[in-house]
Parts: structure tokens; C-alpha cells; sequence
């Protein structure tokens, strides 16, 4: 498409958006077509590659070489989404040196989640318009600020539909504090490689040196792909999930219709509580009763203990002290 045609298009687009949507979101063109270009290659590989996992279970089978790596992976790339990602990147919840902030974004871009930037940026969009005209993901409006007439449609959007419609968020608006951050660039540029150990690499070494060739096929698709596609449609889920009434609602005060819900919480290690989140975002731990398990916050305890982060935030807050958001 000429240059002309995209600027036509785009125009077309931002004219038929919601008169109430803020500034920040780009709508058509070519920055937004990379986005749905890099979308669909994504979850080309998520989802042809489970389906082959899913049938190497069934017909080959799965032992202890592919669950103990599955389990692994999953477990690292769940706290470098929840702790890294979320809670460092994002809210700013604690700080850290160097050399474990290497670390931790190693975990958190090995969770194929998109680039660190994108995530960032797209999440403090959420965070600032949460089910209002503005937010990217939420179930009740779309990305151009106008209410679903479906349901269905709502949840697919909130799910992984968003990745894919004609509007992103401007990161020069939402993150400009990681576009100056020169590790957090270099994993936003190197972010393919980083899949490629996360969903091949690492899974084809692991079942090559503990059972051969035919585990490396297996683990790289049953502990390679089908891993990464269930972990993000886990983070995924938490968009539609506690956004959509599913749970109970600790905090009733926020302004969006945000939820904790336990079993979301257990299979993101404590971003299902996310009404407590909203109404707490930068709080580091996330808990407020010993039902409500948030393994990612006690990490960040443990870490905290150890002396490698400093600065946590929250911790020390009373029940339901204010607090900046
Ligand atoms: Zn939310
Ligand atoms: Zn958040």
C-alpha cells in the first residue's frame, strides 16, 4: 500500500473513533499494521505449534523429561511476567542493581508476551482508562472507546482479540522512561531471539540431554509451544476474567469493575487478585488475606530479604491506607 493510501486509511480510521478517546493511541498505518503483522506470526507458532504438542502427547506420550521442563519454564516465565514485567517495569514496585535486573528481564522476555516496551505501555494505558474509553483490553469497550454489543465479543477482545484490531498505544505517551532504558531496548529489539530459546532452544537442549532426539521433539512441543501458549493465554484470561464480574470485588471503591478470582490468581502466581491490584497498583505484594496466595509478591519479599531488591513498595502499608496511583 503507497504511503498516501496508509495516511488515507489512518485518517479514515481516527475519524470514525470514539470523540472522547485520548490522546496516546495510534489508529491505522503502518506502525499499526507491524503490530497485527507480528500478532499473527506470534500466535501462528503459539497455536500450530500446541496443536502438534497436543498430538505428540496423545500419540507418543509425555514423561518426566517434558512435564519437569514444562513445569520449569512455566515457573520462570510466570515470575518474569508477574514480578519483572508487571511489578518492576511497570509500577515501579521495587528497584534493584544491575546484574538481577538482567536477570529478571531474561525471565520476563522469555514469557513471549511481546516486547517489554509494548507491555509496559499497553498495561499503564489499562491501568490509566480501566473500562473506560481509552483502555485497550478491557471487555466492554473496544479499542477505538465503543461498547460491545455482544458479550462474546467483549471477551474475545479482552482475550487476545485486542493484539489484532487497528489501534495501538503510542509508546512515547506511556513509556517513555523505558524507550530511554537502554537493557529494556535491548531486549525490545532482540525480543525473537529471546522466544526462540524460550520456545526451542531451551526446551530442544533439555529433552536432548536427558532422553535424545525423539524427547528434544517432545519437549519442544509439548514444553516449548503448548507451555508458552497456555502461559499467555493465562495472563490473557486475567484481562477478561477479573474484568468481567467473575470473583468477588475486596475493594469496592475502585472506578473499574475489576475482580480477584482464586484460580487465576494460583495459575498467574498472584495476578488474579487484581481488584486489590487496581486499588493498589503499585503495591509489590498484592495480598490481603492467607487465602489470597500471591507467590510473585512473596518473591519479591524473599529477594527483598536476601538484599538483592530494595525500595519494595507497600509492604509495610496498613490494610487499606491510601496510596498513590
Ligand atoms: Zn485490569
Ligand atoms: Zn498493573
Amino acid at each position: 500500500m503507497s504511503v498516501v493510501a496508509e495516511y488515507h486509511e489512518s485518517a479514515a480510521a481516527a475519524h470514525a473513533a470514539h470523540p472522547d478517546l485520548p490522546g496516546g493511541i495510534i489508529i491505522g498505518g503502518p506502525l499499526v499494521r507491524a503490530k497485527q503483522i507480528e500478532s499473527a506470526i506470534l500466535f501462528g507458532v503459539f497455536i500450530t505449534g500446541s496443536i502438534a504438542g497436543i498430538a505428540w502427547a496423545v500419540t507418543q506420550g509425555v514423561g518426566w523429561i517434558e512435564w519437569s521442563l514444562f513445569a520449569l519454564m512455566y515457573s520462570v516465565t510466570t515470575i518474569g511476567l508477574g514480578v519483572t514485567v508487571h511489578r518492576m517495569l511497570v509500577h515501579r514496585s521495587f528497584k534493584c542493581g544491575t546484574g538481577v535486573k538482567f536477570i529478571l528481564c531474561v525471565m520476563g522476555q522469555l514469557a513471549c508476551q511481546g516486547s517489554l516496551l509494548k507491555w509496559v505501555g499497553n498495561h499503564r494505558r489499562h491501568h490509566l482508562y480501566a473500562d473506560q474509553v481509552g483502555d485497550l483490553h478491557s471487555p466492554y469497550v473496544d479499542g477505538k472507546g465503543f461498547a460491545f454489543t455482544s458479550k462474546l465479543k467483549g471477551w474475545l477482545h479482552s482475550n487476545n482479540g485486542w493484539l489484532f484490531d487497528d489501534t495501538m498505544t503510542d509508546n512515547n505517551v506511556y513509556a517513555k522512561d523505558m524507550l530511554a532504558d537502554p537493557m529494556v531496548m535491548m531486549f525490545t529489539r532482540t525480543r525473537w531471539f529471546w522466544y526462540f530459546l524460550s520456545m526451542v532452544a531451551i526446551p530442544g537442549a533439555w529433552g536432548y540431554a536427558f532422553g535424545g532426539v525423539h524427547a528434544m521433539w517432545g519437549t519442544i512441543l509439548f514444553a516449548g509451544f503448548l507451555r508458552t501458549y497456555l502461559s499467555v493465554m493465562a495472563t490473557a484470561s486475567v484481562n477478561a476474567v477479573c474484568h468481567r464480574g467473575v470473583g468477588y470485588r475486596r475493594f469496592d471503591d475502585t472506578k473499574e469493575a475489576s475482580t480477584n478470582q482464586l484460580f487465576m490468581t494460583l495459575i498467574t502466581f498472584g495476578e488474579g487478585l487484581h481488584n486489590n491490584h487496581h486499588r493498589f497498583p503499585r503495591d509489590a505484594y498484592i495480598s490481603h488475606a492467607w487465602y489470597e496466595f500471591d507467590l510473585n509478591g512473596l518473591i519479591i519479599r524473599g529477594l527483598e530479604k536476601l538484599g538483592l531488591v530494595y525500595d519494595v513498595v507497600g509492604v509495610s502499608r496498613p490494610a487499606s491506607g491510601p496510596q498513590d496511583r
